[in-house]
């Protein structure tokens, strides 16, 4: 097939590309074939219609195009400062158009007298407008026959070797005169393409780089997003329907005397409207007789524990055992101490497995857990251990899922010849959009709604020269008898500088407050001297952590307040949040005060005030994958997509996703296994775009 040779073709066969320039566009933008180049989509467009004056030039400057001529040029500087200097003007105003590199072929070029159109960015230096490099039009074309152009994504280092916008579209252009070019098969199934009213592969491929009007553009790129995203969906669906007709699972048809008792005796509080709702989709769930597979997302501190216990409950009154894993040691016995004051008053016999149970303990839990009455099984990767069995696994939950890998998550299963029910809580708030995509078929529950009575979190960002405010602030709330969590940046690539950030930040901290004992935990310590370190603060006995971002999942001391972040410029938005969720947990207003340094990209400055300006993490998640896209989502980065997107995006496109995940599940729900003829090109072109094919829509 045609399209199959343009992905074959490597791009220096391309007509006016060559070696040296297909090394350049490999290395740079990652292009290296033919097919590679022409998914190489413009970013916007520029319209050529619109022809700018210089005398309204003001303020940040998009690319613009001007027409005029060259008044005169002249030349300055020397060696490798020499620069040719146009000066042009439109008759409305003048600006200086500047050249560093190829001169002579620029000065032997460019005339007087002559008009041009050139597109760039202009820029104000001391109240002149200047445009370095800019793209000059072949003045004797005539304007605007087209009037959109694309404008490619591009690097610093393309432009130095004069490849430009222009230079790009020209080496779409051979590819796009090519024959096999022109006999690009549909990849859509025509019931698709017909009932959706969605142009053709190809035509939407010549449209995109080579726009007729805005509104084809759009169609053209609406075309293009939605394929992307309805075979990545089409890719999903196919294993995790595959997965759920393999696996059937155990039904829990009743409620019965563990839940009713715990409910009406020993619930603590009523629950949240959110939690019923969740506790009731998780029951239907566990009773249709397929393995539930289900993500429970609640923001920190929504209750997410609860909803696990009573989860567990209904297990348990089917006959099962549950078991919870969290992913350190410090939160499995957090959440064995919680679980346990909940639950035991009920006759709910609970027990504790980790890496340091005494061997005596262990042999208790092994035999109770194989004759059954061991009901709870709270632990670390301990339980995961092949010689962990139960009498009967029916439900795992698995909390905080992205420190777990995947690899551990699936020996879970082979517990048990029917897997145990899976329920995966996060308190990384993974926009829907990105979860649909990731985890295909995994159903999700939300907890939307935080208990009654929280104060939310004051968020604030402060600079250098707030220091010593911020200081006094920690000072008010010792004093109140508050404790106060201080975060340091540790990051691979620094390691060295942040730690001894780190060491110092202590030093100063034990240095000014003198009469206050103070915690110091970081990754790089052996775990024993970590956990002694944050016992002493969870305890109370400590009234500073100072630490790095190791405190991040799930530590829960309600009386800590104040939640400071040292270069809080350098961490992520979810990680912020994360670091966030640490405080609030009490009665007590909480702090949480984002250090900076004052100079500051105008993008983090924008990042940072979206936490001071909202406690709602989906509004963060989103904010967050808009920003940085998908693979840096924190918890998924090492799952990442499958393919990468060209032109769709998880952030902004959440209608076209779930369009095509609808018309993905369609063409599946007649033809499973896409064996049938019609699909013939839809299954080719699946295969040529996963041919590393990983389950995805498997996660535990
Ligand atoms: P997370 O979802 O972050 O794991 P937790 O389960 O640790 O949250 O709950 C946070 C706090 O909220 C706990 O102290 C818990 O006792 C309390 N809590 C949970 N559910 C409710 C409720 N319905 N009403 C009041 N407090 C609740
Ligand atoms: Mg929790």
């Amino acid at each position: 097939m045609s399209i199959d040779r343009l992905r074959a073709t490597s791009l220096k066969y391309v007509k006016g590309i060559g070696p040296r320039r297909a090394e350049l566009l490999e290395n740079e933008l990652g292009l290296s074939t033919a097919y590679d180049l022409l998914q190489h989509f413009p970013s916007h467009y520029l319209d050529r219609s619109q022809i700018y004056s210089i005398r309204d030039f003001r303020g940040e400057m998009p690319v613009v195009q001007v027409r005029g001529r060259f008044v005169s040029f002249s030349s300055a500087g020397e060696g490798a400062k020499e620069r040719y200097i146009g000066l042009f003007s439109d008759g409305t105003g003048t600006m200086e158009v500047v050249w560093f590199r190829r001169l002579k072929w620029i000065r032997e070029t460019y005339r007087t007298q002559t008009t041009y159109v050139l597109f760039g960015r202009p820029s104000e230096f001391s109240g002149r407008w200047s445009m370095v490099h800019p793209e000059i039009d072949d003045p004797s074309a005539a304007i605007a026959a087209i009037p959109l152009r694309g404008v490619y994504p591009l690097t610093e280092k393309l432009r130095n070797r004069s490849i430009n916008s222009r230079a790009i579209y020209n080496m779409v252009s051979a590819v796009m005169e090519t024959s096999d070019f022109a006999n690009i098969a549909e990849t859509l199934p025509r019931g698709i393409v017909n009932r959706l009213g969605l142009m053709s592969k190809v035509e939407a491929l010549r449209e995109v780089h080579n726009p007729t009007s805005a509104d084809r553009v759009k169609r053209a790129r609406n075309r293009l997003k939605f394929e992307e995203l309805f075979f990545l969906q089409l890719n999903i669906l196919r294993y995790s329907r595959r997965r759920a007709a393999a696996l059937s699972g155990r039904r829990f048809t009743k409620v019965g005397h563990f839940f009713h008792s715990f409910y009406e005796r020993f619930l603590p509080f009523p629950l949240t409207g959110a939690q019923k709702r969740v506790i009731k989709e998780i029951r239907a769930d566990m009773n249709t007789g397929r393995q539930m597979n289900r993500l429970l997302q609640g923001d920190v501190g929504s209750g997410k524990t609860l909803v696990a216990l009573m989860t567990m409950l209904i297990a348990l009154d089917n006959g099962c055992q549950a078991c919870l894993l969290a992913p350190t040691e410090i939160l499995a016995t957090q959440h064995f101490e919680t679980l346990t004051k909940l639950a035991a008053p009920a006759g709910i016999n609970i027990k504790l497995l980790t890496g340091s149970t005494p061997k005596r303990e262990r042999d208790i839990i092994h035999s109770q857990l194989l004759d059954g009455s061991l009901h709870i099984l709270v632990g670390t990767h301990a339980v995961i251990e092949d010689n962990v069995q139960f009498a009967s696994l029916g439900m795992a939950v698995i909390d905080e899922q992205h420190r777990f890998g995947v690899a551990q998550r699936a020996k879970m299963w082979s517990k048990n010849s029917i897997p145990p029910h899976v329920l995966v809580m996060t308190a990384t708030p993974i926009p829907r959009t990105l979860a649909m995509t990731l985890y295909g078929d995994l159903e999700v529950s939300v907890i939307d709604e935080l208990p009654p009575g929280r104060k939310p979190v004051q968020t604030m960002l402060r600079y250098e020269s707030h220091r010593m405010d911020v200081y006094r602030m920690i000072s008010r709330q010792l004093r109140e008898g508050r404790q106060v969590y201080i975060v340091y940046p540790l990051i691979k690539e620094n390691e060295k500088l942040d730690l001894r950030s780190l060491e110092e930040g202590y030093e100063s901290i034990c240095d000014i407050y003198r009469d206050y004992r103070i915690a110091y935990v970081h990754g790089k310590m052996k775990p024993a001297e970590k956990d002694a370190q944050m016992n002493l603060f969870a305890s109370g006995e400590a009234k500073i952590l100072v630490a790095t971002t190791v405190i991040e999942v799930g530590v829960n001391v309600p009386n800590a307040t104040t939640m400071v972040i040292e270069n809080a410029e350098r961490f992520g938005l979810s990680q912020l949040h994360q670091l966030r969720g640490r405080v609030g947990r009490g009665g007590d207003q909480s702090y949480c005060i984002l250090m900076s340094k004052a100079a500051i990209a105008k993008e983090t400055r924008e990042r940072l005030q979206i936490m001071t300006s909202t406690t709602d993490g989906f509004v963060v998640a989103e904010a967050d994958l808009k920003m940085r896209g998908p693979g840096d989502i924190e918890g998924t980065a090492q799952s990442g997509l499958p393919i990468d997107l060209h032109i769709a995006s998880l952030a902004t496109d959440g209608p076209l996703l779930s369009l095509a995940r609808k018309s993905a599940e369609l063409v599946l729900e007649n033809d499973p296994e896409l064996t049938s003829p019609d699909n013939a090109t839809l299954l080719h072109e699946l295969n040529a775009l996963f041919n590393k094919t990983i389950d995805w829509g498997r996660i535990s």
